[in-house]
């Protein structure tokens, strides 16, 4: 990082920031009003059960979110990346960079995809606490410009190792979709783990199509306008028949240990 590319990316810092701040803090209290009396599967659950339960519901919602906002075509996958992109035009990784989003991107990530299912889950106050600490530092971490060595976490958690290949500007080693938890990637195979190697430069496929990450006002108003599609573009039904793939599995696990 240096200080001309942090001024630089400051606005969307304090966009991205404020936004997630001012969505949280209204979903926050709404939650609080509504969880009062409200008890959801997991509200009586021990905290040792409820944050890996809570995580893992969000992270799976959140790992799709993410990865149809790169792959999904038509209408609605453009509008997702078009939303996305803020985050991937900056051509540095760094611990700052993880709030610099559109306002759209954040509301999806942290009122649908987090928010929402904390509520209907029951999750409780401690949990939810316990919960965002865990995310927030894990997205510090996977953000850092420095040169962390996990080896087998990587297969658990996303750390800068496996994050920094979704920010490559390469679209056959730009996977790794997971947030926190890695091996939701290699369920879905889209997990990249290239140790000691680093990608050759990062940012979007072609920087030109796009507006440069130091113009604003152009990447807030990119998601209503332009032809920009997804990076790659894999049909809906694809992704669809993989999640059901994935649940008929579960079922088989399940079924296997009764
Ligand atoms: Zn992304
Ligand atoms: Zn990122």
């Amino acid at each position: 990082m240096t200080w001309r590319s942090f001024f630089r990316d400051l606005k969307y810092i304090v966009a991205g920031g404020a936004s997630f701040a001012a969505i949280d803090g209204l979903f926050g209290l709404a939650s609080i009003r509504l969880n009062a009396g409200h008890v959801g599967p997991i509200t009586t659950w021990p905290m040792h059960l409820s944050v890996p339960a809570a995580l893992l519901v969000v992270e799976f919602l959140n790992y799709w979110q993410h990865r149809w906002s790169h792959e999904l075509s038509g209408n609605f996958g453009s509008f997702l990346w078009k939303s996305h992109a803020a985050h991937h035009l900056p051509e540095q990784v760094y611990v700052l960079m993880h709030p610099a989003s559109h306002p759209i991107n954040g509301f999806i990530v942290r009122a649908l995809v987090t928010l929402l299912p904390l509520y209907y889950l029951g999750a409780s106050p401690e949990t939810v606490l316990l919960f965002s600490t865990v995310i927030t530092f894990q997205a510090l971490i996977s953000h850092g410009n420095v040169d962390i060595h996990t080896g087998w976490v990587n297969y658990l958690f996303v750390g800068t190792e496996l994050h920094r290949f979704h920010h490559s500007s390469n679209l056959a080693e730009s996977k790794n979709y997971a947030v926190t938890l890695s091996f939701l990637d290699i369920i879905f195979g889209t997990f990249c783990y290239r140790p000691g190697s680093l990608p050759k430069r990062l940012g979007v496929v072609d920087p030109r199509a796009y507006p440069k990450s130091n113009e604003f006002w152009k990447v807030m108003k990119l998601p209503f306008e332009g032809e920009f599609q997804p990076r790659t573009k894999l049909a809906g039904l694809k992704h669809r028949s993989e999640i059901l793939n994935f649940f008929r599995n579960l079922h088989e696990i399940f079924r296997l240990d009764e």
